[in-house]
């Protein structure tokens, strides 16, 4: 038996909606309207590769963190969930520090063709190298009874508004983008992608870009986010 080194190839980049890390959600399936197309690579991007995926509505997505590889791993991590001044074990945990950078997801399969599938529902980054695509199995895959004490329920979800005009300005965007622009913005920023250890700033502007447009907000009162801003870059 041997301890490796084992290498592994993409099978796929993920092209994504989301261009930045900060506004990712934490899960999959937190915000609906996040979506991307796998693009295949050769020898995968050819039909016989999906056969049989159009009966199937979920994937599992196995990728890279690859915006997060370390050479030195971590035996605990500060999960922003647990507040980031908190650390537990990392294989207690899904942060993308962790051995051998690899991450899971499972995301809705819009629609397939030959070389590329259409997903949605994601967590991940635009250009994610993905490892390997494996249909969701509901008898096996969803656990009745299965807890996680750390990470019970979905994170709460905060109040977003829009500056006067900007709704407008995000429809505008949404419009040319031929994509549900105003709901990926009100369903990411409703998670508070601030890490929870920062002290609220009412002054203080946070952004990031979704597909080509730029997204500006902030806190004008503790718990809130007013949108300011949705222009392309
Ligand atoms: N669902 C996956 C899992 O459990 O393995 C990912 C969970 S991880 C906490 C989700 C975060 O990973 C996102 O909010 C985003 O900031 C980050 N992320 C997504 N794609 C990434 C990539 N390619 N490289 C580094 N970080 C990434």
């Amino acid at each position: 038996m041997s301890g490796g080194p084992y290498s592994v190839s993409p099978v796929g980049i993920l092209h994504s909606c989301f261009k930045e890390k900060f506004a990712i959600p934490r899960q999959p399936q937190l915000a609906p309207a996040a979506s991307g197309v796998l693009e295949l690579l050769p020898p995968f991007n050819q039909g016989e590769a999906v056969q049989g995926l159009e009966q199937v509505s979920h994937v599992w997505l196995l990728f890279l963190f690859h915006q997060t590889l370390e050479e030195k791993p971590r035996l605990k991590v500060r999960p922003p969930r647990l507040g980031g001044n908190q650390s537990i074990g990392v294989f207690a945990s899904r942060a993308t520090h962790r051995p051998n950078g690899i991450g899971q997801s499972v995301v809705k399969l819009d629609k397939v063709e030959p070389g590329r599938l259409w997903v949605s529902g994601i967590d991940l980054l635009d250009g994610t190298p993905i490892l390997d695509i494996k249909p969701y199995v509901s008898y096996a895959d969803s656990i009745p009874g299965a807890y996680n004490a750390i990470a019970s329920l979905a994170p709460e979800l905060i109040p977003v508004t829009w500056a006067a005009g900007v709704l407008q300005q995000a429809q505008e965007q949404a419009q040319r983008l031929g994509e549900p622009l105003v709901e990926l913005i009100e369903q990411c920023l409703a998670q508070d992608p601030r890490p929870a250890y920062q002290v609220p700033q009412p002054d203080r502007r946070y952004g990031t870009r979704f597909w080509d447009v730029d997204v500006r907000w902030h806190y004008p009162v503790a718990g809130e986010i007013v949108v300011l801003e949705v222009l392309p870059g």
